[in-house]
């Protein structure tokens, strides 16, 4: 008997949304031994230009799920991470990341999904929800009633707008991310394990370049502060290599020569949170409540709280009295760690952006203030551990800092 028929199409969780949200809270509920329900119009999670890797805060909840180990099995390290501006060496970090492309995340953790989990294929059509029971209809008019309903669709706001929910836009193409794989030209690999290059001038209307491993290829994360009918990404995909060169003068002296073989994937990103969110019977959890700044690094960490939070705490806590009234899903949303991440997401869009592009001196202070820190820190470190760094990278670079500052000054 298959689980639907087994089920009678009753179940105590929904989740709308097999993404990183939905698929984590699947697998943890069902761990928990929670009758849940997993519905996404893919089977397997397709191609799609996201996240592409993690850092040492997002593994750090990333633990809590309980998922780590076969995340990190999946996904590969990047042994030191270099930070350069003005084509020199400013610090390197041990290593913290891990690189892995958003559909093999999205898919490592669905295969830890327990089987008691039901994947149902299909779209979500309309939901209706009360405090005692919800019921979610699928496109093919197939019905699931359930205790609780978990939103987590992403960035289609139809079923939201359904419920009487809105989207407050905070900050419309806040940020354009670009991905591509990079290589070396006439030589086998770079110098670097990784390497953020950050934006030399805010002119350049940029915040950084992040190149990393995947696998057995190098891939660049670009993110720029434009809108996206702004000739300068046409630019970009027809000389990729002197279009960069252009933004970031300083660094070929880190990279060399180098080609971009494939496709340039391009994605904004809207800032916006969602509003009439306090419900009887369903709660929002990752995109679906609200969005990050790529740039900012910040989604994947609100997403694993967001999770963590709900299928740790508050889900279990909700299911041990009858009914799923606006009070108990506004705990959810009152969750101080969840509050927290919340606000430090946001904050970290906004004062990432000002701190790449906004012009005057303060701002030009502040950058300069962040790099010579930065190249203090580095230095004082070499003077404890010697590294190995190349000839090109020797110098603590304070003698070509003043230089680059009467430049960009
Ligand atoms: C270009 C880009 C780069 C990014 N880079 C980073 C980064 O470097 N670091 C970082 O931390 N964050 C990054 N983010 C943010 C991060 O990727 C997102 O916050 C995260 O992927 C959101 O996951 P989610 O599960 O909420 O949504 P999604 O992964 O979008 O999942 C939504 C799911 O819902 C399904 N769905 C939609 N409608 C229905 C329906 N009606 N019925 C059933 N299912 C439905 C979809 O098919 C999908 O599977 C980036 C985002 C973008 C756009």
């Amino acid at each position: 008997m298959s689980n639907i028929e087994r089920n009678a199409r009753k179940t105590e969780v929904v989740i709308v949304g097999g993404g990183l949200a939905g698929s984590t809270a699947a697998a943890m509920l069902g761990r928990a031994g929670i009758d849940t329900v997993l519905i996404d119009p893919h089977t397997i999670y397709p191609p799609d230009f996201r996240c592409e890797k993690l850092e040492e805060a997002q593994v750090a909840v990333l633990r809590k799920t309980g998922l780590a180990d076969a995340v990190l099995g999946s996904a590969t390290p990047d042994g030191d991470s270099w930070i350069a501006r003005f084509g020199r060496l400013i610090d390197k970090r041990p290593g913290d990341q891990y690189g892995i492309l958003y559909d093999s995340l999205v898919n490592t953790i669905r295969a830890e999904i327990p089987p008691s989990v039901a994947f149902i294929q299909g779209k979500v059509a309309d939901i209706s929800t009360n405090a005692e029971q919800q019921t979610v209809t699928l496109s093919n008019g197939d019905e699931w009633s359930a205790h609780l309903v978990v939103l987590a669709n992403g960035l289609n706001s139809g079923l939201r707008d359904k419920l009487g929910m809105t989207r407050e836009d905070l900050s419309k193409c806040h940020s354009i991310m670009l991905g591509f794989d990079l290589k070396p030209a006439n030589r086998p690999a770079f110098d670097f394990p990784a390497l953020t290059y950050y934006s030399e001038r805010a002119t350049a209307q940029t915040a950084f370049l992040t190149l990393f491993p995947v696998g057995s290829t190098m891939r660049a994360n670009l993110c720029i502060y434009r809108q996206m009918d702004d000739p300068w990404l046409r630019k970009f995909r027809e000389a990729p290599e002197a279009t960069l060169f252009a933004i970031m003068p300083g660094l070929k002296r880190i990279t060399g020569d180098f080609k971009v073989p494939g496709t340039i994937k391009i994605r904004p990103a809207d800032l916006y949170v969602t509003k009439g969110h306090i419900q009887a019977g369903v709660v929002l959890v990752g995109d679906a409540f609200a969005t990050s700044c790529p740039a900012a690094g910040t989604g994947t960490g609100k997403v694993f709280t967001d999770v963590e939070r709900l299928c740790n705490v508050h889900i279990p806590r909700w299911l041990t009295t009858v009914g799923m009234d606006r009070d108990k899903i506004a705990s959810f949303y009152d969750d101080p760690i969840k509050r927290s991440c919340d606000t430090h997401s946001f904050a970290k869009a906004y004062s990432l952006r000002a701190l790449s592009i906004e012009p005057g001196l303060l701002w030009s202070a502040r950058r300069w203030a962040r790099f010579i820190a930065r190249l203090g820190l580095f230095a004082l470190r070499r003077l404890r551990v010697p590294l190995s760094i190349q000839p090109s990278h020797r110098g603590t670079g304070i003698e070509e800092t003043r230089a680059d500052f009467r430049k960009a000054a």
